[in-house]
C-alpha cells in the first residue's frame, strides 16, 4: 500500500502552450484528479494509510465524494474479502456467516451449485426408475390402479420430506471478484435496511414452498464497504437510530443482518455477526455537522479526521493551469464531448473567477463548473464542430443558468409586468435596492420608506416589513442609528414604515443598508430619489459604506432590467468581473461612504443641505477617531 501512496504524489505539470485539452494528460489515480483541496488530499493518504475515518466539511460540489472514491483507490485491494450465509441446520432463524478471500465466493457457491444439481438429477433419475418399477410391476400383477396411487403418495411425500437441494446452497452476500480496488460504497440517503441490511419477508413461510431464511438475508452498505469506503454525505439527515447502528458498526466492525421491517418473517431471522470493517467518510455542510449524532461525531472525531474543503482558491498561474487540467478531465470522464480549444479554456477560468465572488481568486465549486464544461462540449457536438471554443462556452453559460437563476429571470418578467420597480424618473423614499439569490443569480428588490404619526404615543420606531430575517432586521436598526444622527430632524414623533417590495422568500443579509438608509432619508426630507440607480452595501453605524457580496451578479441583473447606474461599496470594486455585454449598459459608482451615496442617488437642489450635514457628521467622526 506504501508504493500506492507514495507514488503519483503530483500529478504532471500542465503545460499551458496547448492547442486543445486533448494534450493535457490526465492523472490515472483519482487523488490526482482532485484540484485545490491540497490539505484535504493530505489528510486523505494519512487516513488511508492509518485506517482512519474521515469528515469532510463543505459547500456541495468541493470533490468530497470524489476524494472518498480517490480513498478507497489508496486502499490494499490484497485485504478485501467475500462473505457467505449458510444455512444452519441447528437454528434456521440464526444463519451462519463465514468469509473467504475474496473472488473465492463466486467459486465456493458455483461448487455448490453444481453438486446441487448432480444430486437432483441422480435423486430424479432415481425416482423415475422407482416409479417404472411400481407401474411394469402392478400392471403385471393387474394392479394398475395401486400402482397409480402408490406412485402418487409417493411423490407428494418425497416432494415433503426430501431435503431441498438449493437449501444446501451458500448465498453469496458480498462479493469483490475481479475488482481492481477497495470497494467505495456510497450511503447518501439510504434508508435503514438498505444501510445495515435485511431479511426479505417469506409469503410462503412452510408446506415446501418455503426460501430458506439464509438465502433471504440481504447484506447493507456497510457490509459491502467491508475494507473500503463507506461515504455519507448529509449525514445529519440519516435517521437518529439508524446513527446509532452505524456508531456499533465501526465499532465493533462487525454488524449481524436482521429484518428491518417487524411485523415481516424476516424479523425472526438474525444472522451471526458479519463483518464490516470499513472506513468511514461522512460529509456535510457545517450545519449537518452540527446536528449529527454526538456519540457518532467524537467517534469520528476521536479515531479521526475532520477537514475544511475550500470554496475558492487563489487566483494564479499555478492554479490556472489546474483549472486547464480540471476541463481536461471532465472532458475524458464525459468521453463524448469534443476537447477545449485555448479561448474556450480561458472563457471556463473567467467564468470560475467570476463565480469566486471573491477579488483575485478562483472558485472550487467544481461540480457546477464541470457542468458548464459539458453544456459547452454539448453545443459543440451538436454544431459537429471539432474543437469546443469560447462561443460554445459563452452560450452555454446563457443555457445552462441555475435554478436560481431561472427564478431570478422570471421574478424579473414579473415585476416588470407589474412595474414594481421603475427604472426612469424620480420617487420620494423609494430606492432599487440589489439582492442575490442561491449564491449566483442578482434581483432588483425595491424598497419604499414611508412616515407615518406614531402607532404608539411614545417614541417613534423604525417599522420594517416583507419578511425580514435576522440579519436585515438588525440592518435595519443599524440604519436607524445613522439617520437620528444624519438627519438632526427629530423623528421621536414619527413612525418610519420601511418595505421591502415583493420578498417572497425573504430577505437575508444586511447588503440592503445603504439602500434603506436612502429610502428614509428620502422619505424623511421629502428629497426624490433617481429611479435609474441602483444600490448594494452594508453600512456602519458611522457611515462608512462596507463591502458585500454578489456584486457582479447584483450589476448583470440591474443592467439587464434597464438599470442605468449601479452603487456599489469602493471595497468590491475588484470583485466586479461583470459579462462584456453589460458593460455598456450600466455606468459602475464605487462609493465608501454614505454622503456618496446621497450624492449619486437624491435630486434636486434640496440635497445639498442634507450632504453637508452628513459631511458634517462624517469629518466630526474622522476628528474623533485620531488620536492625540
Ligand atoms: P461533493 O461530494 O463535494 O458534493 P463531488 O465530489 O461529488 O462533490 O463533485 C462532483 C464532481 O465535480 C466530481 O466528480 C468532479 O468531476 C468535479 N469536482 C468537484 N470538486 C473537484 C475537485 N476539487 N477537483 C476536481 N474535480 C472536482
Amino acid at each position: 500500500m506504501e508504493d500506492k501512496i507514495t507514488a503519483n504524489q503530483e500529478a504532471e505539470p500542465v503545460n499551458s502552450n496547448f492547442d486543445t485539452t486533448d494534450s493535457i494528460d490526465v492523472p490515472e489515480m483519482l487523488i490526482d484528479q482532485v484540484i485545490g483541496q491540497e490539505h484535504a488530499v493530505e489528510v486523505v493518504k494519512n487516513a488511508a494509510r492509518q485506517r482512519r475515518h474521515v469528515m469532510m466539511i463543505g459547500t456541495p460540489g468541493t470533490g468530497k465524494s470524489l476524494l472518498a472514491k480517490a480513498m478507497a483507490e489508496l486502499l490494499p485491494k490484497e485485504e478485501l474479502e467475500d462473505i457467505l450465509a449458510y444455512p444452519n441446520f441447528e437454528d434456521q432463524n440464526n444463519p451462519k456467516i463465514r468469509k473467504v478471500p475474496a473472488g473465492k465466493g463466486k467459486e465456493i457457491v458455483a461448487a455448490h451449485k453444481m453438486e446441487a444439481r448432480k444430486k437432483a438429477q441422480s435423486r430424479n433419475m432415481l425416482m423415475m426408475l422407482i416409479v417404472f418399477g411400481i407401474i411394469i410391476y402392478s400392471f403385471y400383477v393387474g394392479q394398475l390402479l395401486w400402482g397409480i396411487i402408490a406412485v402418487i403418495m409417493l411423490l407428494i411425500l418425497a416432494r415433503h420430506f426430501m431435503p431441498k437441494d438449493d437449501m444446501m446452497v451458500p448465498k453469496l452476500l458480498v462479493s469483490n471478484y475481479g475488482k481492481d480496488h477497495a470497494p467505495y460504497i456510497d450511503s447518501t440517503g439510504a434508508h435503514a435496511g438498505a444501510l445495515l441490511g435485511d431479511v426479505r419477508h417469506d409469503p410462503f413461510q412452510s408446506g415446501g414452498l418455503e426460501t430458506p431464511s439464509h438465502d433471504r438475508v440481504e447484506s447493507g452498505d456497510i457490509h459491502r464497504a467491508h475494507k473500503g469506503v463507506l461515504f455519507i454525505d448529509e449525514i445529519n439527515t440519516l435517521r437518529l437510530e439508524s446513527q446509532q447502528s452505524l456508531l456499533t458498526a465501526l465499532q465493533e466492525k462487525e454488524y449481524s443482518i436482521t429484518g428491518q421491517s417487524e411485523r415481516s418473517s424476516g424479523a425472526l431471522v438474525k444472522t451471526e455477526a458479519v463483518p464490516c470493517d470499513f472506513i468511514m467518510v461522512a460529509a456535510g455542510n457545517l450545519d449537518a455537522v452540527e446536528k449529527m449524532h454526538p456519540a457518532l461525531r467524537s467517534r469520528i472525531k476521536g479515531y479521526g479526521y475532520e477537514v475544511y474543503m475550500r470554496d475558492s482558491m487563489e487566483d494564479n498561474e499555478e492554479n490556472r493551469k489546474k483549472l486547464f487540467r480540471f476541463v481536461a478531465q471532465e472532458v475524458a470522464r464525459d468521453g463524448n464531448i469534443p476537447g477545449f480549444d485555448r479561448s474556450a479554456v480561458e472563457e471556463i477560468i473567467r467564468e470560475a473567477r467570476r463565480r469566486a465572488g471573491r477579488k483575485g481568486h478562483l472558485t472550487l465549486k467544481l461540480r457546477d463548473l464541470g457542468g458548464l464544461v459539458r453544456v459547452a462540449g454539448d453545443i459543440a457536438r451538436s454544431e459537429k464542430a471539432s474543437v469546443t471554443t469560447a462561443e460554445h462556452v459563452i452560450s452555454a453559460k446563457r443555457t445552462a443558468r441555475s435554478i436560481e437563476q431561472q427564478i431570478a429571470d422570471t421574478y424579473l418578467e414579473r415585476r416588470k409586468d407589474y412595474q414594481l420597480f421603475s427604472k426612469e424618473g424620480v420617487a420620494i423614499g423609494r430606492v432599487n435596492g440589489l439582492a442575490v439569490m442561491g449564491g449566483d443569480s442578482g434581483i432588483v428588490l425595491p424598497i419604499i420608506a414611508e412616515t407615518t404619526p406614531p402607532l404608539s404615543t411614545s417614541e417613534g420606531k423604525v417599522i420594517a416589513t416583507g419578511m425580514l430575517k435576522d440579519i436585515a432586521k438588525e440592518a435595519v436598526q443599524n440604519v436607524s442609528a445613522v439617520i437620528k444622527n444624519v438627519t438632526g430632524k427629530d423623528i421621536t414623533n414619527r413612525d418610519i414604515h420601511v418595505q421591502f417590495v415583493g420578498t417572497y422568500e425573504g430577505v437575508e443579509g444586511d447588503s440592503a443598508s445603504i439602500s434603506i438608509a436612502t429610502a428614509v432619508i428620502s422619505a424623511i426630507e421629502e428629497i426624490p430619489v433617481d429611479q435609474s440607480v441602483a444600490m448594494t452595501g452594508s453600512l456602519s453605524v458611522r457611515g462608512d459604506v462596507l463591502p458585500v457580496g454578489g456584486v457582479t451578479y447584483k450589476i448583470e441583473a440591474a443592467a439587464q432590467s434597464g438599470i442605468k447606474k449601479v452603487i456599489i461599496p469602493k471595497s468590491n470594486e475588484a470583485d466586479v468581473l461583470i459579462e462584456e455585454h453589460y458593460k455598456d449598459m450600466v455606468e459602475i459608482i464605487p462609493v465608501s461612504t454614505i454622503t456618496e451615496v446621497i450624492e449619486h442617488s437624491l435630486v434636486g437642489k434640496e440635497k445639498a443641505s442634507i450632504i453637508k450635514k452628513l459631511k458634517k457628521l462624517t469629518h466630526l467622526q474622522l476628528n474623533l477617531d485620531i488620536p492625540e
